[in-house]
Protein backbone atom coordinates (compact mmCIF):
# COMPACT_ATOMS: atom_id res chain seq x y z
CA UNK A 1 0.00 0.00 0.00
CA UNK A 2 1.51 3.43 -0.56
CA UNK A 3 1.92 6.32 1.79
CA UNK A 4 -1.58 7.75 3.48
CA UNK A 5 -2.56 10.60 1.13
CA UNK A 6 -3.59 13.83 2.27
CA UNK A 7 -7.33 13.97 3.83
CA UNK A 8 -7.86 17.46 2.07
CA UNK A 9 -9.49 15.81 -0.62
CA UNK A 10 -13.03 16.83 0.77
CA UNK A 11 -13.04 20.66 -0.02
CA UNK A 12 -11.69 20.50 -4.13
CA UNK A 13 -13.76 17.26 -4.28
CA UNK A 14 -17.25 18.73 -2.74
CA UNK A 15 -16.29 21.90 -4.87
CA UNK A 16 -15.90 20.28 -8.05
CA UNK A 17 -19.31 18.47 -7.33
CA UNK A 18 -21.48 21.54 -6.54
CA UNK A 19 -19.81 22.98 -9.94
CA UNK A 20 -20.00 19.87 -11.80
CA UNK A 21 -22.64 17.24 -10.67
CA UNK A 22 -24.97 15.51 -12.71
CA UNK A 23 -28.67 17.03 -12.48
CA UNK A 24 -30.11 13.22 -11.98
CA UNK A 25 -33.94 12.89 -10.52
CA UNK A 26 -32.89 10.72 -7.29
CA UNK A 27 -30.28 14.30 -6.84
CA UNK A 28 -33.96 16.33 -6.41
CA UNK A 29 -35.04 14.35 -3.51
CA UNK A 30 -33.62 13.51 -0.08
CA UNK A 31 -36.98 11.19 0.39
CA UNK A 32 -35.21 8.06 1.81
CA UNK A 33 -37.39 5.64 -0.29
CA UNK A 34 -36.73 7.56 -3.36
CA UNK A 35 -32.82 7.04 -2.44
CA UNK A 36 -33.36 3.26 -1.64
CA UNK A 37 -34.77 2.18 -4.95
CA UNK A 38 -31.81 4.16 -7.09
CA UNK A 39 -29.48 3.10 -4.90
CA UNK A 40 -30.32 -0.66 -5.68
CA UNK A 41 -31.84 -0.10 -9.36
CA UNK A 42 -28.13 1.65 -10.11
CA UNK A 43 -25.79 -0.67 -8.47
CA UNK A 44 -25.71 -3.10 -12.19
CA UNK A 45 -27.25 -0.03 -13.97
CA UNK A 46 -26.28 2.61 -16.53
CA UNK A 47 -27.30 6.21 -15.03
CA UNK A 48 -28.42 6.61 -18.47
CA UNK A 49 -30.10 3.31 -18.71
CA UNK A 50 -31.52 4.01 -15.11
CA UNK A 51 -33.48 7.37 -15.42
CA UNK A 52 -36.66 6.09 -16.96
CA UNK A 53 -36.92 3.14 -15.23
CA UNK A 54 -36.53 4.86 -12.02
CA UNK A 55 -39.22 7.24 -13.08
CA UNK A 56 -41.67 4.38 -14.57
CA UNK A 57 -40.81 2.09 -11.22
CA UNK A 58 -41.96 5.02 -8.85
CA UNK A 59 -45.07 6.37 -10.99
CA UNK A 60 -46.34 3.18 -10.60
CA UNK A 61 -44.74 2.67 -7.10
CA UNK A 62 -45.33 5.81 -5.53
CA UNK A 63 -44.20 4.80 -1.76
CA UNK A 64 -42.94 2.19 -0.03
CA UNK A 65 -46.56 0.75 1.33
CA UNK A 66 -47.28 0.67 -2.39
CA UNK A 67 -44.19 -1.31 -2.99
CA UNK A 68 -44.98 -3.76 -0.14
CA UNK A 69 -48.28 -4.32 -0.91
CA UNK A 70 -47.61 -5.27 -4.53
CA UNK A 71 -47.22 -8.73 -5.85
CA UNK A 72 -43.98 -9.77 -7.22
CA UNK A 73 -44.88 -11.01 -10.52
CA UNK A 74 -45.60 -6.83 -10.73
CA UNK A 75 -42.52 -5.71 -9.13
CA UNK A 76 -40.58 -8.19 -11.52
CA UNK A 77 -42.95 -6.73 -14.53
CA UNK A 78 -41.72 -3.47 -13.54
CA UNK A 79 -38.54 -4.21 -13.71
CA UNK A 80 -38.08 -6.15 -16.75
CA UNK A 81 -35.33 -5.19 -19.36
CA UNK A 82 -33.16 -4.56 -16.25
CA UNK A 83 -31.66 -7.52 -15.42
CA UNK A 84 -29.82 -9.13 -12.44
CA UNK A 85 -33.65 -9.70 -11.37
CA UNK A 86 -32.58 -10.55 -7.83
CA UNK A 87 -32.41 -6.83 -7.18
CA UNK A 88 -36.10 -6.25 -7.51
CA UNK A 89 -36.64 -9.10 -5.36
CA UNK A 90 -34.28 -7.77 -2.44
CA UNK A 91 -35.95 -4.40 -2.82
CA UNK A 92 -39.89 -5.91 -2.48
CA UNK A 93 -38.28 -7.77 0.70
CA UNK A 94 -36.20 -4.50 1.74
CA UNK A 95 -40.27 -2.69 0.89
CA UNK A 96 -42.40 -5.40 2.92
CA UNK A 97 -39.83 -5.53 5.76
CA UNK A 98 -39.80 -1.65 6.49
CA UNK A 99 -43.42 -1.83 6.55
CA UNK A 100 -43.54 -4.50 8.85
CA UNK A 101 -40.80 -3.83 11.35
CA UNK A 102 -40.62 -0.32 11.07
CA UNK A 103 -44.43 1.08 10.35
CA UNK A 104 -43.71 2.34 7.11
CA UNK A 105 -40.86 4.38 7.76
CA UNK A 106 -37.33 3.84 6.15
CA UNK A 107 -34.90 3.68 9.41
CA UNK A 108 -32.49 5.99 10.27
CA UNK A 109 -29.94 3.87 11.48
CA UNK A 110 -26.71 2.81 9.47
CA UNK A 111 -27.15 -0.39 11.63
CA UNK A 112 -31.05 -0.88 11.06
CA UNK A 113 -30.50 -0.27 7.53
CA UNK A 114 -28.13 -2.66 6.55
CA UNK A 115 -30.30 -5.41 8.46
CA UNK A 116 -32.94 -5.03 5.96
CA UNK A 117 -32.95 -7.93 3.76
CA UNK A 118 -31.17 -7.48 0.31
CA UNK A 119 -29.16 -4.23 1.85
CA UNK A 120 -25.50 -4.66 2.43
CA UNK A 121 -23.09 -1.54 3.43
CA UNK A 122 -23.15 -0.35 0.35
CA UNK A 123 -27.12 0.71 0.05
CA UNK A 124 -27.58 1.32 3.89
CA UNK A 125 -24.63 4.16 3.73
CA UNK A 126 -26.01 5.79 0.77
CA UNK A 127 -29.32 6.35 2.32
CA UNK A 128 -27.89 7.04 5.42
CA UNK A 129 -25.64 9.64 4.06
CA UNK A 130 -27.81 10.85 1.57
CA UNK A 131 -31.20 11.01 2.90
CA UNK A 132 -30.25 11.76 6.50
CA UNK A 133 -26.75 13.46 6.59
CA UNK A 134 -25.45 10.54 8.43
CA UNK A 135 -21.34 10.78 8.28
CA UNK A 136 -20.84 7.06 7.47
CA UNK A 137 -19.18 5.84 3.90
CA UNK A 138 -20.99 4.61 1.26
CA UNK A 139 -18.25 2.06 -0.71
CA UNK A 140 -19.40 1.31 -4.32
CA UNK A 141 -17.01 -0.11 -7.01
CA UNK A 142 -16.74 3.42 -8.35
CA UNK A 143 -15.51 4.84 -4.93
CA UNK A 144 -13.24 1.72 -4.48
CA UNK A 145 -11.40 2.66 -7.39
CA UNK A 146 -10.99 6.38 -5.98
CA UNK A 147 -9.81 5.67 -3.47
CA UNK A 148 -7.77 2.57 -4.07
CA UNK A 149 -5.86 5.51 -6.87
CA UNK A 150 -6.02 8.18 -4.00
CA UNK A 151 -4.16 6.43 -1.54
CA UNK A 152 -2.26 4.12 -4.16
CA UNK A 153 -3.73 0.65 -3.05
CA UNK A 154 -1.62 -2.14 -4.54
CA UNK A 155 -2.80 -5.15 -3.36
CA UNK A 156 -5.87 -7.00 -4.56
CA UNK A 157 -9.11 -5.03 -3.64
CA UNK A 158 -11.22 -8.10 -4.06
CA UNK A 159 -9.37 -9.53 -0.96
CA UNK A 160 -11.01 -8.79 2.40
CA UNK A 161 -7.11 -6.97 3.63
CA UNK A 162 -7.62 -4.21 0.88
CA UNK A 163 -11.34 -4.41 1.50
CA UNK A 164 -11.01 -3.58 5.18
CA UNK A 165 -8.62 -0.59 4.34
CA UNK A 166 -10.41 0.78 1.97
CA UNK A 167 -13.50 0.54 4.85
CA UNK A 168 -11.18 2.26 6.93
CA UNK A 169 -10.32 5.60 4.36
CA UNK A 170 -13.68 5.72 3.27
CA UNK A 171 -14.99 6.35 7.01
CA UNK A 172 -12.11 9.01 7.55
CA UNK A 173 -12.67 10.34 4.47
CA UNK A 174 -16.16 11.15 4.58
CA UNK A 175 -17.23 14.54 4.97
CA UNK A 176 -18.63 15.08 8.49
CA UNK A 177 -21.01 18.00 7.54
CA UNK A 178 -22.03 17.00 4.14
CA UNK A 179 -21.95 13.72 4.51
CA UNK A 180 -24.41 12.64 1.38
CA UNK A 181 -22.67 15.00 -1.21
CA UNK A 182 -19.25 13.93 -0.12
CA UNK A 183 -20.28 10.13 -1.07
CA UNK A 184 -21.73 11.28 -4.52
CA UNK A 185 -19.08 13.13 -5.17
CA UNK A 186 -16.75 9.97 -4.90
CA UNK A 187 -19.23 8.35 -6.77
CA UNK A 188 -19.49 10.91 -9.30
CA UNK A 189 -15.61 11.02 -9.56
CA UNK A 190 -15.49 7.76 -10.29
CA UNK A 191 -18.16 7.24 -13.02
CA UNK A 192 -17.07 10.38 -15.24
CA UNK A 193 -13.24 11.18 -14.63
CA UNK A 194 -11.17 8.32 -12.64
CA UNK A 195 -12.82 5.75 -14.49
CA UNK A 196 -11.88 2.14 -15.38
CA UNK A 197 -9.57 2.48 -18.41
CA UNK A 198 -9.17 5.65 -18.90
CA UNK A 199 -8.92 8.07 -16.06
CA UNK A 200 -9.05 12.03 -17.09
CA UNK A 201 -6.63 12.92 -14.74
CA UNK A 202 -5.96 16.12 -16.40
CA UNK A 203 -9.49 17.27 -15.44
CA UNK A 204 -9.23 15.88 -11.86
CA UNK A 205 -10.40 18.24 -8.73
CA UNK A 206 -7.45 16.30 -6.72
CA UNK A 207 -4.83 15.55 -9.22
CA UNK A 208 -2.65 16.82 -6.61
CA UNK A 209 -3.64 14.91 -3.74
CA UNK A 210 -3.41 11.30 -6.05
CA UNK A 211 -0.66 9.02 -5.15
CA UNK A 212 -1.10 6.46 -7.78
CA UNK A 213 -1.07 9.79 -10.35
CA UNK A 214 1.85 10.81 -8.65
CA UNK A 215 3.67 7.35 -9.27
CA UNK A 216 2.68 6.92 -12.61
CA UNK A 217 0.01 4.06 -11.84
CA UNK A 218 -3.56 5.20 -12.64
CA UNK A 219 -3.72 3.09 -15.02
CA UNK A 220 -2.74 -0.04 -12.93
CA UNK A 221 -4.52 0.64 -9.91
CA UNK A 222 -6.99 -0.93 -8.46
CA UNK A 223 -5.19 -4.27 -8.54
CA UNK A 224 -7.59 -7.35 -8.87
CA UNK A 225 -6.96 -11.08 -9.08
CA UNK A 226 -10.24 -11.77 -10.03
CA UNK A 227 -11.04 -11.44 -13.47
CA UNK A 228 -14.27 -12.81 -14.03
CA UNK A 229 -14.42 -15.01 -17.16
CA UNK A 230 -17.18 -15.19 -19.21
CA UNK A 231 -18.53 -18.67 -19.95
CA UNK A 232 -20.18 -19.78 -23.25
CA UNK A 233 -22.81 -22.37 -22.01
CA UNK A 234 -25.11 -23.73 -25.41
CA UNK A 235 -28.86 -22.78 -25.05
CA UNK A 236 -32.44 -24.09 -26.99
CA UNK A 237 -35.93 -22.84 -26.23
CA UNK A 238 -39.08 -23.80 -27.62
CA UNK A 239 -41.60 -21.54 -28.47
CA UNK A 240 -44.68 -23.51 -28.47
CA UNK A 241 -47.73 -22.49 -30.01
CA UNK A 242 -50.73 -22.96 -31.39
CA UNK A 243 -54.17 -21.21 -31.37
CA UNK A 244 -52.92 -17.88 -30.10
CA UNK A 245 -52.09 -18.91 -27.32
CA UNK A 246 -48.13 -20.16 -25.58
CA UNK A 247 -46.47 -22.74 -23.17
CA UNK A 248 -44.55 -21.01 -20.64
CA UNK A 249 -42.49 -21.98 -17.49
CA UNK A 250 -41.63 -19.88 -14.32
CA UNK A 251 -37.90 -20.29 -14.01
CA UNK A 252 -36.69 -21.36 -10.52
CA UNK A 253 -35.29 -19.16 -7.58
CA UNK A 254 -31.79 -18.82 -7.05
CA UNK A 255 -30.75 -19.75 -11.14
CA UNK A 256 -30.12 -17.28 -14.05
CA UNK A 257 -32.85 -15.23 -13.96
CA UNK A 258 -35.23 -16.87 -11.80
CA UNK A 259 -38.54 -15.77 -11.00
CA UNK A 260 -38.98 -15.11 -14.71
CA UNK A 261 -41.85 -16.37 -17.30
CA UNK A 262 -39.82 -18.26 -20.01
CA UNK A 263 -39.78 -20.25 -23.50
CA UNK A 264 -39.24 -23.97 -21.74
CA UNK A 265 -35.84 -25.13 -22.67
CA UNK A 266 -32.61 -23.94 -21.05
CA UNK A 267 -29.22 -24.82 -21.33
CA UNK A 268 -27.98 -28.20 -23.18
CA UNK A 269 -24.79 -30.01 -22.96
CA UNK A 270 -22.91 -29.53 -26.28
CA UNK A 271 -22.96 -32.85 -27.93
CA UNK A 272 -26.25 -33.25 -28.27
CA UNK A 273 -28.64 -31.78 -30.93
CA UNK A 274 -30.76 -28.99 -30.85
CA UNK A 275 -34.01 -29.77 -31.62
CA UNK A 276 -33.76 -33.06 -30.18
CA UNK A 277 -32.90 -32.06 -27.01
CA UNK A 278 -35.44 -29.50 -26.52
CA UNK A 279 -38.19 -31.59 -26.83
CA UNK A 280 -37.10 -33.77 -24.04
CA UNK A 281 -36.78 -30.44 -22.01
CA UNK A 282 -40.03 -29.36 -22.74
CA UNK A 283 -41.64 -32.96 -22.17
CA UNK A 284 -39.59 -32.80 -18.78
CA UNK A 285 -40.58 -28.87 -17.71
CA UNK A 286 -44.13 -28.94 -18.25
CA UNK A 287 -44.93 -32.69 -19.10
CA UNK A 288 -46.54 -32.08 -22.56
CA UNK A 289 -45.28 -33.80 -25.75
CA UNK A 290 -44.31 -31.93 -28.56
CA UNK A 291 -43.71 -31.82 -32.25
CA UNK A 292 -40.54 -29.25 -32.84
CA UNK A 293 -40.54 -27.74 -36.51
CA UNK A 294 -37.96 -24.87 -37.35
CA UNK A 295 -35.55 -23.24 -35.93
CA UNK A 296 -37.33 -20.01 -35.33
CA UNK A 297 -34.01 -17.59 -33.96
CA UNK A 298 -30.52 -17.74 -32.81
CA UNK A 299 -29.84 -16.49 -29.77
CA UNK A 300 -26.98 -14.75 -28.37
CA UNK A 301 -27.21 -13.19 -25.22
CA UNK A 302 -24.27 -12.05 -22.56
CA UNK A 303 -24.77 -11.52 -18.72
CA UNK A 304 -22.32 -10.86 -15.85
CA UNK A 305 -20.79 -14.39 -16.24
CA UNK A 306 -22.20 -15.98 -18.74
CA UNK A 307 -23.04 -15.96 -22.44
CA UNK A 308 -25.70 -17.95 -23.96
CA UNK A 309 -25.62 -19.15 -27.15
CA UNK A 310 -28.62 -21.12 -28.99
CA UNK A 311 -31.54 -20.86 -30.77
CA UNK A 312 -35.38 -20.67 -30.17
CA UNK A 313 -37.20 -23.85 -31.62
CA UNK A 314 -41.10 -23.37 -32.82
CA UNK A 315 -43.20 -26.17 -32.23
CA UNK A 316 -46.82 -27.32 -31.13
CA UNK A 317 -48.59 -29.46 -28.39
CA UNK A 318 -49.79 -32.73 -29.42
CA UNK A 319 -52.71 -32.06 -27.37
CA UNK A 320 -53.76 -28.99 -25.83
CA UNK A 321 -51.71 -28.69 -22.56
CA UNK A 322 -53.29 -27.38 -18.91
CA UNK A 323 -51.82 -24.57 -16.83
CA UNK A 324 -50.93 -26.07 -13.76
CA UNK A 325 -48.80 -24.29 -10.45
CA UNK A 326 -45.73 -22.82 -12.87
CA UNK A 327 -46.90 -24.37 -15.60
CA UNK A 328 -49.11 -22.04 -18.24
CA UNK A 329 -51.01 -22.66 -21.40
CA UNK A 330 -52.01 -19.23 -22.24
CA UNK A 331 -53.30 -16.36 -24.54
CA UNK A 332 -50.54 -14.33 -25.82
CA UNK A 333 -51.70 -11.33 -24.55
CA UNK A 334 -52.08 -12.79 -21.03
CA UNK A 335 -48.02 -14.22 -21.83
CA UNK A 336 -47.21 -10.50 -22.25
CA UNK A 337 -48.07 -8.87 -19.42
CA UNK A 338 -46.29 -11.48 -17.61
CA UNK A 339 -42.79 -10.74 -16.37
CA UNK A 340 -40.90 -12.74 -19.18
CA UNK A 341 -37.57 -13.45 -20.27
CA UNK A 342 -36.77 -10.41 -22.17
CA UNK A 343 -35.55 -11.91 -25.72
CA UNK A 344 -38.25 -14.39 -24.83
CA UNK A 345 -41.16 -11.82 -25.05
CA UNK A 346 -39.02 -10.58 -28.35
CA UNK A 347 -39.68 -13.75 -29.65
CA UNK A 348 -43.85 -14.31 -28.57
CA UNK A 349 -44.10 -10.61 -30.45
CA UNK A 350 -42.59 -11.34 -33.37
CA UNK A 351 -45.30 -14.29 -34.00
CA UNK A 352 -46.60 -12.28 -35.92
CA UNK A 353 -48.79 -8.96 -34.01
CA UNK A 354 -51.19 -9.83 -31.64
CA UNK A 355 -53.93 -8.90 -33.87
CA UNK A 356 -53.49 -11.85 -35.97
CA UNK A 357 -53.27 -14.20 -33.53
CA UNK A 358 -56.22 -12.92 -31.25
CA UNK A 359 -58.58 -13.03 -34.88
CA UNK A 360 -57.57 -16.51 -35.70
S1 LIG B 1 -5.76 11.93 -10.37
FE1 LIG B 1 -6.48 10.42 -11.81
S2 LIG B 1 -6.27 8.49 -10.76
FE2 LIG B 1 -6.15 10.06 -9.20
S3 LIG B 1 -8.23 10.28 -8.45
FE3 LIG B 1 -7.97 11.78 -10.07
S4 LIG B 1 -8.66 10.77 -11.96
FE4 LIG B 1 -8.35 9.20 -10.40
Amino acid sequence: MGEPAPIDVRAPLLAWYDANRRDLPWRRTRDPYRILVAEVLLQRTRVASGVPYYERFLARFPTVRDLAAAPLDDVLAAWEGLGFYRRAKHLHAAAQAIVNRHGGTVPRSYEVLAALPGIGPYTAGAIASIAFGLPVPAVDGNVTRVISRLFRIRSDVTRPPARRRLAELAADLVSVDRAGAFNQAMMELGATICTPVSPACERCPVEGLCLARAAGEEREIPLSGRRAAVRTVRVAFALIEAKGRVLLVRRKPGELLGGLWSLPGGEIPPERPEREIVRELVKEQTGVAVNIRSRWAPIARTFSHRKWSGSIYRGAPQKPPRSHGDIRWIPISEALRLPLVPFHRDAIRSLGGLEAFEGR
